[in-house]
């Protein structure tokens, strides 16, 4: 199998790592329950989506 030459120092390393990072989801407050939810999906709190309840919640 090839092998690399030449050893990767961690500078090196590091700057091509600069561009991998975590990104924040992107939290919206639901219009239905006013709790935290994901944009674009039902809420998981509530299942409140587009003006309806989208998803039924099992509640314990
Ligand atoms: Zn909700």
């Amino acid at each position: 199998m090839a092998l690399p030459k030449h050893r990767i120092g961690k500078t090196r390393k590091a700057k091509r790592r600069t561009h991998q990072k975590a990104t924040m989801p992107n939290v919206v407050e639901c219009p239905q329950c006013k709790g935290p939810m994901l944009s674009h999906q039902a809420c998981k709190g509530c299942g409140y989506y587009s003006g309806r309840t989208a998803i039924a919640i099992k509640t314990a």
